[in-house]
């Protein structure tokens, strides 16, 4: 059946579970679970509901309840400079990792994914990437809608820093599996 998101407001498909759990699928927030107490709750306020947005969008199978969700709140509740990152790296993954891959974006529908609270914001963000040499914007469309593209700059940043991430995942695990041993 089909209802308001609880986050976005917007109309979409959702599945009730007798545990007290709701499954929505919206094409804004994601695929998520929240508990029908906190859903209608009062104590979610417009502002925590962006950035919850931004946590179900970016973390699959996110289950929502009142004891958990401002904990959600804050884990995306970055300082700009490292969503800003984020959202190379989103913009990275949408252009399938080319440079000056043109890139059609809903201020409205992609603010989430790319780790922007609201529509306003992510025009800033996306302001903040052009200056800084990251992105280009190619069109504005006469509704919400802008085509970007990432540099060849902000390309090579974002392959070195995900090189980076795996590295450092890879250092974590022999040193998980040394102390193993020694522990043997
Ligand atoms: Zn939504």
């Amino acid at each position: 059946m089909s209802e308001n998101c609880p986050l976005c407001n917007r109309k979409v498909h959702v599945d009730r579970f007798q545990s007290g759990l709701s499954n929505y699928d919206c094409p804004r927030c994601g695929r998520f679970g929240i508990s029908r107490t906190l859903a209608h709750s009062v104590i979610l306020n417009a502002e925590d509901k962006q950035w919850l947005s931004i946590y179900t969008r970016s973390t699959p199978d996110a289950k929502l309840e009142t004891s958990n969700y401002t904990e959600a709140v804050e884990s995306v509740r970055l300082p700009l400079g490292q969503r800003l990152q984020k959202m190379i790296t989103a913009l990275y993954d949408l252009a399938g990792g080319g440079a000056g891959v043109e890139i059609e974006l809903s201020r409205l529908e992609h603010a989430p994914l790319c780790w922007a609270p609201s529509p306003e914001e992510m025009n800033a963000m996306l302001k903040a990437l052009e200056i800084q040499g990251f992105l280009e914007v190619k069109a504005e469309r006469p509704d919400d809608g802008v085509i970007v593209a990432l540099t060849a700059g902000a390309v090579v940043a974002e392959q070195a820093r995900s090189q980076e991430e795996e590295e450092e995942r890879q250092r974590q695990q022999s040193r998980g599996t040394l102390g193993f041993q020694r522990r043997q």
